[in-house]
């Protein structure tokens, strides 16, 4: 631990063989201490929160992932899908509420082409033109070039004059073939998702990436999907956050596992501070991880509570007992009882307000 501390302190970057030895060592505090000095380095006692709307279009799904709670057969009870103009309307009616983002993200449908998806963007983009559209994981980029043909450079492009203006990180899990094939054996492959993030950060576009933790893969399996992460930043930059995701078994086909622990959840944000030292913003989403979590998170190098959100359903699929969406001024007092300063960001972390005392 002390020859870590030392790279840490001079800048350097830690091995593969360094960040398996922090998901093994029980000095929790020292592990603490290391990524809140990262933490401080790249944003100061800031912590960010931005005010979005989720807005899910369907859950009908043909992947039906071991690890999903979410996706549904057409004709299963509670299967859903928004028109275009649901879609709309139901981020039209969170603009009163000072929204910056809207974020979309759903279900691979099998049915619908990718002129559903672009007309939603358009609609929404041409309606709010000032309003952000971060949508659609890599993995759902890999769906529409499936159904419609088209190379992700091309479907990216028709995304982005339609008014896409950024890309979530959703969709990675774990970049581990062999596994995918037992979690998640129908969507996107490890290069396809790394290639549209590779290919999204050519076209200007910023994206999140994230890792679904706590279900089948081994340490070494999230220290070398975190490396991967590393090195596609490296080769071609435009992460703007990291977000780890613990795994949720409920309703799920894995449901036999236990939900990760409150010490993994916070190793985890920590250690991905440490290894992902050229990704600037290390996100603990509280819906997933609860409130209590991700604000003892900040004080391990997380940066970021996520949004404010109004009202999601994919993790609450998976029994997450989290309120659907809280006020920003709950997410504020939260911020400001563990210490740091609540900054509202836009969704590529322009500071928009700070909240200092
Ligand atoms: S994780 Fe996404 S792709 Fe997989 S079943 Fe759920 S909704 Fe479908």
């Amino acid at each position: 631990m002390e020859s870590i501390a030392d790279k840490v302190l001079q800048g350097q970057r830690l091995t593969r063989e360094e960040g398996i030895f922090l998901y093994r060592s029980h000095d929790l505090l020292t592990l603490g201490e290391l990524a809140r000095r990262q933490k401080k380095e790249k944003s100061g006692s800031y912590v960010f929160f931005n005010v979005n709307r989720h807005i899910n279009l369907s859950n009908v799904c043909h992947a039906r992932c071991q690890f999903c709670a979410f996706g549904r057969d057409q004709e299963d009870p509670g299967a859903y899908l928004m028109t275009v103009e649901e879609a709309f309307q139901f981020g039209a009616e969170a603009v009163p509420f000072g929204i910056t983002e809207f974020h979309i993200v759903s279900a691979l449908h099998p049915d619908m082409g990718l002129d559903y998806y672009l007309e939603i963007i358009s609609r929404l983009h041409e309606a709010f033109p000032s309003i952000h559209i971060q949508a659609f994981s890599a993995a759902e980029i890999v769906h529409f070039t499936r159904i419609s043909g088209l190379a992700p450079e091309e479907v990216l492009k028709k995304l982005q004059a339609a008014g896409l203006a950024s890309l979530p990180g959703g969709g990675a899990e774990i970049l581990k073939d062999d596994l995918r094939q037992k979690i998640c054996p129908n969507k996107a492959s490890s290069e396809e998702w790394l290639e549209v993030h590779r290919v999204a950060h050519k076209l200007g576009m910023k994206t999140n990436c994230t890792m679904l933790y706590g279900h089948l893969e081994s340490i070494e399996d999230r220290i070398d999907h975190l490396l991967q992460l590393r090195r596609l930043q490296d080769e071609s930059p435009g992460f703007k956050a990291f977000i780890p995701l613990p795994f949720l078994p409920d309703n799920t086909g894995l449901e036999h596992i236990r939900r990760t622990s409150a010490v993994d959840d916070i190793k985890t944000i920590a250690i991905s501070r440490l290894m992902l030292d050229n990704i600037d913003h290390v996100k603990a989403f509280w819906i997933m991880l609860g409130l209590p979590v991700a604000q003892i998170s900040l004080e391990f190098g997380a940066d970021d509570l996520d949004g404010t959100v109004i009202e999601e359903r994919i993790m609450h699929a998976a029994g997450v007992e989290t309120k659907k969406g809280i006020t920003q001024d709950e997410l504020i007092q939260w911020i400001r009882q563990a210490g740091y300063i609540p900054v509202e960001r836009d969704t590529v972390y322009n500071i928009l307000q700070k909240y200092e005392s």
